[in-house]
């Protein structure tokens, strides 16, 4: 097996296998891509090899994206290859890189932070899209601070495995190629052992990558980077009257469908600082993320986060905040189009207007993602105060989010035959009763039977989430070397809306055990 970082400096004389191939459809080199932003932006070095690798876990639709066979990760040298082990020297100019950024963590500025632990491999080409791999867990980097530049088998499988579940919920996500871990051990609270998940993405730019070149006032950097996303995923920015300002709008429609989207399947990421949050929209950086079992509106799932800064009602907010550091980033990029005497003066306005639409944005979006959950089939006054009432009355009897949800569809516009399933998960019946009266009298005004209503809400309330105990069985059996549930959880998580009888066991409510779990920001 040879092993080869890019197209321009192992030509396909070299590589025969599958590996080979792939790893000769991986480049740093192509025009356009981050690492053509240079010495700048990012710094290029080999990942530290971690000894005798295995596989835990691969996506053949991951492969499938970037034209990968599915059958990749039974190659020789597969795991050394996405551990970042060379098999041969990696020539200088297409060595991996780590990115710099900044970014606020936790509402205060942290100054420099960067890919500590994360490189880049370079893009694949496949069916008209490009995406970049990543290698997070790969070996120190200019960017570690004090970091070991490692990750855990525990971490790295929860990352996998929400990756792969989120974008088949339908929500736009990093996606992960495979998991591979290693027995060497990585001190945290206590000894784990390493593992590497590849990630991909169309890019990996965050609000912190454009906050850093403000930060140090290096504004040809800035306007670079800024260019660099606009050509490649936002042409249309360029027919604007300021291109940069439509770049940020842009951010702030993503952000804000992006949120809804999460507060709509009970997700919360954990971490929302600045250096977590994609320039595209993508959810970015799983860390302590949990998907909420028993509703509670402020819901923390980081152990860490004693302030509760991110818990999940905070998400729309924060997001709204976190927008306003990427505008503030910006902010030289304003105004080329005005004189000069007024240019910053009309920058911080124009600026304030396009972060204003994340209000006009968000609202609309949870609102229609919340019609869409209840099967409403038409918007009408009073849907809204329906919902809320819902999530209040969940709240109170902290009723299961994922099975309230999908539990609705078997309610029926005519009668309470079909409630029971729902209203099994609240305590108080009878608050319960008073609302199923409200819904019903709501649903007699759409047209839709409760078949085509039950078949449109299974659509989108899953029945199957990455719930804390489900990745954390799989982890179990993983510490054993038994990855076949990191498997089977996967695969039933890309059907999250399929009933899969077969699988009822991963809808069921939280076992006891599950209540003491602890997610913290070790990673
Ligand atoms: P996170 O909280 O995971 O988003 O990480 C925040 C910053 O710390 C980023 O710059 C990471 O690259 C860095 N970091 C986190 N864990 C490690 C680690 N084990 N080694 C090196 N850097 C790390
Ligand atoms: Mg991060």
């Amino acid at each position: 097996m040879t092993f080869s970082p890019g197209t321009a400096e192992f030509p396909a004389t070299a590589a025969s296998g599958p590996l080979d191939l792939v790893a000769s459809a991986i480049s740093s080199q192509r025009n356009g891509a981050f690492a053509q932003l240079g010495s700048a932006f990012l710094t290029r070095l080999p990942a530290a090899p971690l000894p005798a690798p295995y596989v835990v876990g691969f996506s053949a639709q991951t492969a499938a994206l970037l034209g990968f066979p599915a059958t990749l990760a039974s190659e020789p040298g597969f795991a050394d290859y996405f551990s970042g082990n060379p098999t041969r020297e990696w020539p200088a100019a297409a060595l991996p890189y780590a990115s710099v950024y900044s970014g606020h963590q936790f509402g205060v500025w942290a100054g420099q932070l960067g890919d500590g632990r994360a490189l880049g491999l370079g893009e694949v080409e496949h069916a008209g899209a490009r995406y970049e791999l990543q290698l997070k867990g790969s070996g120190r980097t200019p960017y570690s601070r004090m970091g070991d530049g490692r990750a855990v088998l525990r971490s790295s499988i929860r990352e996998f495995l929400c990756s792969e579940a989120m974008h088949h919920l339908g929500i736009p996500t990093t996606r992960a190629l495979c998991v591979t871990g290693s027995d060497q051990p990585v001190r945290r609270e206590e000894m784990e052992t390493a593992a590497v998940v590849t990630r991909v993405s169309p890019s990996f730019v965050r609000f912190g990558h454009f906050e850093h070149f403000y930060s140090h006032d290096r504004i040809d950097e800035l306007r670079a980077l800024a260019d660099h996303i606009i050509d490649r995923f936002y042409p249309a920015c360029r027919d604007a009257d300021d291109p940069y300002l439509a770049l940020l709008h842009e951010a702030v429609l993503s952000t804000a469908d992006l949120v809804a989207q999460w507060q709509a399947v009970g997700f919360c990421h954990g971490v929302m600082n600045t250096d977590n949050m994609s320039i595209l929209g993508l959810t970015i950086d799983y860390g302590p993320f949990g998907f909420i079992d028993g509703f509670d509106a402020n819901h923390i799932c980081n152990h860490s986060d004693s302030q509760g800064r991110y818990a999940y009602r905070m998400q729309p907010q924060i997001a709204y905040w976190n927008l306003f550091c990427l505008a503030q980033g910006l902010l030289p990029l304003f105004g080329a189009r005005y004189e000069e005497s007024k240019r910053s003066e009309r920058a911080v306005e124009d600026a304030q207007r396009v972060l204003e639409g994340f209000k006009a944005r968000f609202a609309p979006a949870l609102e229609g993602r919340m019609r869409d959950k209840l099967g409403l089939e038409t918007a009408r006054e009073g849907d809204d105060a329906l919902a809320n009432k819902l999530f209040e009355i969940m709240h109170a009897n902290r009723a299961d989010f994922t099975l309230t949800f999908r539990h609705l569809a078997q309610m029926s516009k005519h009668d309470a035959r079909g409630d029971a399933a729902a209203r099994d998960l609240f305590l108080d019946r009878a608050a319960f009763d008073a609302w199923a009266n409200d819904y019903r009298a709501r649903l007699s005004h759409d047209a839709r039977d409760d078949t085509s209503r039950a078949l449109a809400m299974n659509r989108v309330n899953p029945k199957f989430v990455l719930r804390n105990h489900l990745a954390e069985t799989a982890i179990r059996h993983a510490k054993e070397k038994d990855f076949s549930e990191v498997e089977r959880l996967a695969a039933v998580l890309r059907r999250p809306f399929d009933e899969q009888p077969e699988h009822a066991a991963y809808a069921a409510l939280p076992p006891d055990w599950a209540t003491s779990l602890e997610v913290s920001c070790s990673s």
